[in-house]
């Protein structure tokens, strides 16, 4: 997989678990842009931060 942003592959993955959900959150090295996805759909930063303050 490549950055939606500038193109480069190189993307460092990680998996969270947020409130018992998976949370990937996937950072690009190159544009250091960030984009985090949980079961198949996309989740911008102030979902995230919902999800983990939901406890
Ligand atoms: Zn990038």
């Amino acid at each position: 997989m490549s950055c939606p942003n500038c193109k480069k592959s190189g993307l460092v993955e990680i998996t969270l678990n947020i409130a018992t959900r998976p949370v990937t959150m996937r950072n690009c090295s190159s544009c250091d842009s960030r984009w985090w996805q949980s079961e198949g759909e996309s989740l911008r930063l102030p979902g995230v931060l919902a999800l983990a303050s939901r406890r």
